[in-house]
């Protein structure tokens, strides 16, 4: 397939081409539609297999569908949990760049950088957040940032966060999202604590292997 038939807005199409990628990745090519008809999505991919472009794309697609929609103070619309600073980044670099034909605001939360920094750059509201799970909580107590506008949730690498630690950060920050909200879930490996994780967050999701 191609990213034309996968129906994706002009802007990104060509941010697509910019790129100079002339297909779709194996990850991107299933998980592309699921996305875009709303459905909650668990992918199971190692990374290296295009799968940040898999919901980036999508997610940027919803965006410029409802660009109108204006976020309010302190609130994201797409929180991304990462298990690292240095994926964060890069899932941040990939959103620009796929992004960079569009008005989409983003930013990145992540520990080891002074909070109050962070907090202040979170104040007028951002349209996609790229966290790590502890720096996300820490935020949210100092009533620095607020879940009740967030559209879609994305946890990448989500076995990892059981090395970091992260287990018991993200199962709260679940407990805290809207009622309505879309549920993305990558991991490269299925073990129990996980599988409870991704039965938190998705509601009948699309199940996508490669
Ligand atoms: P990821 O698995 O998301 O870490 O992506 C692995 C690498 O593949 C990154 O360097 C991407 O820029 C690149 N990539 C992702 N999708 C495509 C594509 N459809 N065509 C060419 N390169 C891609």
């Amino acid at each position: 397939s191609t990213f034309n038939e996968l129906g994706l807005a002009e802007p990104i199409l060509k941010a697509l081409a910019h790129e100079g990628y002339d297909a779709p990745t194996p990850i991107q090519a299933q998980a592309i539609p699921h996305v875009l008809r709303g459905k909650d999505l668990l992918g199971i991919a190692q990374t290296g297999t295009g799968k940040t472009a898999a919901f980036a794309l999508p997610i940027l697609n919803h965006l410029e569908l409802n660009r109108t929609r204006r976020v309010g103070r302190r609130a994201c619309r797409v929180l991304v949990l990462s298990p690292t600073r240095e994926l964060a980044g890069q899932i941040l670099d990939s959103f620009r760049a796929y992004g960079r034909f569009m008005k989409v605001t983003s930013a990145l939360a992540i520990g080891g950088v002074p909070v109050g920094r962070q907090a202040r750059s979170l104040m007028p509201g951002v349209d996609v957040l790229v966290a790590t799970p502890g720096r996300v909580i820490d935020l949210y107590e100092q009533g620095a940032i607020k879940f009740d506008e967030i559209e879609i949730l994305v946890l990448d690498e989500a076995d990892r966060m059981l090395e970091v630690g992260f287990v018991h950060a993200i199962r709260s920050i679940i407990a805290k999202l809207p009622e309505v909200r879309q549920g993305l879930f990558f991991s490269a490996t299925m073990p129990k604590e996980i599988a409870d994780l991704a039965e938190r967050l998705l509601r009948e999701p699309a199940t996508v292997s490669v």
